[in-house]
């Protein structure tokens, strides 16, 4: 039978849940159990696609083509689960499913209420993601316990327990302990009242992760464990981590997390799992990563010149397959954020002297656009390494038509929909379609590579397989005529209708791909074209 894990919040936001449940995936996954992982967020959207990467950061693709909250991100970076199109609900999602029932008269004579009808609703996303060979789905809910828009799913969680047996079912709490300089003291009551609120509402969680600036002492575990009303070998510390995210798992499992979690859910009972406490071969594996990155042998700056860079947040797939291209190099990745407008206001050759590679990320609207283009130009210009992503190869290619090929006022109709040179453009389908959300195209799609090419050289075979999250195209009407001037279509759709990547010649790297690739890369599987655009800054710095 599947058990349930369900994580979730206290105290305050932004504690890192999304990195927690991964990592408690990533350590069940080591000793053998086989993990589904989810997220329910609160909020009232669909699905956050349609929202500005300032409001919400990320918006994280699955193969399947779902438009997903970024901890789905974290969760296929530390476990081998795939996330799909039931991986992520929200408020909006289970709201528009009930009314559309209702509708179809589905629930005829009913009226229709919070409970029971969207807690079952909710119980029913969390079955979805249940599979006979799933051992353990990790559930995380978004926001914090309290918040208005969180009840529902919090009463679901609690109606799930009842229903499926509290010993197939565990509850772990994440709060923050926090240390108070002023008065030298750790203190304990907000993590009691996130407690006592959760209790309120019919969860007595079985695990607490309190993430803390500061060792607990005894006295400080025996103070939470008594209010708690819980044993204190299910209190848990977590201080942050000084270097790398990829950290928290070994943290959480030299307090032997891994070991009460499959106690507290009896997984050991039925099945034979990996009984070693001690380290096995996926954490030998995950050890070795963290020492690459520790230990780097040289250093490289990398540009990344991207519209919504004050967000740590809105490029996190991105910086992620940084720091797994530059452990792939053992090399150390520094990234410089530059935001394109500032290209426009000041040179490029001034804010990108001293990087040896740059990287222009995805995005929506006009806004720095030029400041993107005229990016393209000097790593073109200067023979500096160069990654387009999606955005980034539709800026690739308007700035060749302009600086190479003489169409002065080439562009994508996305910026001008009037331009005499559409060099990147709407298909026919894309031109009639009216909603804004869900409809770009979405997910995996095939693409055959070139030999010979900077980007075949990388993935070392001719059928690749990426993600996609957008509406605008390469022109074909246009590529006789860029190739002739030295545009390389490296990559393009199987029946050759749709350009994929493109490339130009005489240059030490230079690739832009319409996909996103940083959805793909693991730690310890560094994406093929991060680690070689990587690869590529080293040689030559
Ligand atoms: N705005 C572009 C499009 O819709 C690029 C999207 C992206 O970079 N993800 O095609």
């Amino acid at each position: 039978m599947t058990k349930h894990i369900f994580v979730t919040g206290g105290v305050v936001s932004s504690l890192g849940k999304g990195l927690n449940s991964a990592s408690i995936g990533m350590l069940l996954e080591s000793r053998g159990l086989k993990v589904g992982m989810q997220k329910f967020d609160p909020y009232v959207n669909v699905d956050p696609g349609t929202m500005s990467p300032f409001e919400h950061g990320e918006v994280y693709v699955t193969e399947d083509g779902a438009e997903t909250d970024l901890d789905l991100g974290h969760y296929e970076r530390f476990t081998n689960a795939e996330m799909n199109k039931c991986s992520n609900y929200t408020t909006g999602s289970i709201y528009y499913s009930v009314i559309t029932k209702e509708r179809r008269g589905e629930y005829l004579g009913k009226t229709i209420q919070v409970i029971p009808h969207i807690t079952n609703e909710i119980k029913a996303a969390i079955r979805s993601t249940l599979s006979d060979d799933v051992d353990v789905v990790i559930t995380e809910i978004g926001g914090i316990t309290g918040d208005i828009e969180s009840h529902p799913f919090v009463e679901a969680i609690r109606q799930f327990g009842q229903e499926i047996g509290r010993k197939n079912v565990l509850y772990i709490h994440l709060t923050l302990v926090p240390y108070l300089r002023a008065a030298d003291e750790i203190k304990t009551k907000p993590t009691q009242h996130s407690v006592g609120m959760l209790r309120q509402l019919g969860i007595q969680p079985d695990i607490i992760i309190c993430r803390t600036e500061k060792t607990l002492n005894n006295d400080i575990i025996d103070k939470i464990a008594l209010f708690c009303n819980m044993d204190r070998d299910s209190i848990i510390e977590e201080q942050d981590v000084k270097t790398i995210i990829y950290e928290i798992p070994l943290i959480l499992k030299d307090q032997g997390l891994d070991k009460i979690i499959i106690d507290k859910l009896h997984l050991a009972d039925d099945k034979k799992i990996d009984s070693t406490t001690k380290y096995n071969e996926r954490i030998y594996q995950w050890l070795s990563m963290i020492n690459a990155f520790k230990t780097p042998t040289a250093e490289v700056q990398i540009a990344v010149v991207g519209k919504y860079i004050e967000h740590q947040s809105s490029y996190e797939s991105i910086y992620e397959s940084l720091i797994h291209g530059g452990i792939a190099n053992r090399v150390k990745v520094i990234v410089k954020r530059i935001e394109s407008e500032d290209v426009e206001k000041q040179s490029a050759e001034e804010l990108l002297r001293g990087c040896c590679g740059i990287l222009v990320p995805g995005g929506f609207g006009e806004r720095g656009i030029g400041g993107k283009i005229e990016t393209v130009r000097f790593a073109r210009e200067n023979k500096i390494p160069f990654f387009g992503l999606c955005l980034g190869l539709h800026c690739a290619v308007i700035e060749f038509a302009i600086n190479v090929c003489g169409f002065n006022n080439a562009n994508s109709t996305e910026f001008d929909v009037n331009t005499p040179d559409p060099v990147i453009s709407l298909l026919e389908e894309q031109r009639h379609i009216e909603f804004k959300g869900g409809t770009m195209r979405l997910g995996a799609h095939p693409c055959k590579l070139m030999s010979g090419t900077s980007a075949y050289n990388a993935y070392n075979q001719e059928l690749i397989s990426e993600r996609h999250r957008h509406r605008y195209e390469f022109n074909n009407e246009y590529k006789d005529i860029l190739e002739e001037k030295g545009l390389v279509c490296s990559g393009v759709s199987p029946d050759g209708k749709l350009v994929e990547i493109v490339e130009i010649k005489d240059h030490p790297w230079f690739v832009a791909v319409q996909f996103h690739p940083e959805f793909k890369s693991k730690p310890t599987a560094p994406h093929p074209l991060f680690k070689e655009f990587i690869n590529a800054a080293r040689l030559i710095k």
